[in-house]
């Protein structure tokens, strides 16, 4: 199952389940659509892959499966 992320790696933002700003790739390292856009040009800087709108999960299958809650921040810095 998908961990959604509750965090930005990059610049920390709040990103909950229902974030339409969300990007992940296909480790499922976590950015926003800013960080994406305008500091890493839509690639991963941990894995090199796509970085993609992730999918929110429908509110009532939060309620069995929620987010996660393990913020993870700067394990790469990001590019300027
Ligand atoms: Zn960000
Ligand atoms: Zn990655």
């Amino acid at each position: 199952m998908l961990v959604l992320r509750p965090n930005c790696e990059c610049c920390d933002k709040d990103l909950p389940a229902e974030s339409q700003e969300a990007r992940i790739c296909t480790f499922e390292c976590t950015f926003c659509a800013d960080c994406v856009r305008d500091r890493l040009s839509g690639v991963c800087p941990n894995c090199g892959g796509e970085l993609l709108q992730r999918p929110r999960r429908p509110a009532d299958r939060l309620l069995n499966n929620p987010a996660s809650t393990e913020r993870v921040h700067h394990r790469v810095p990001c590019a300027a």
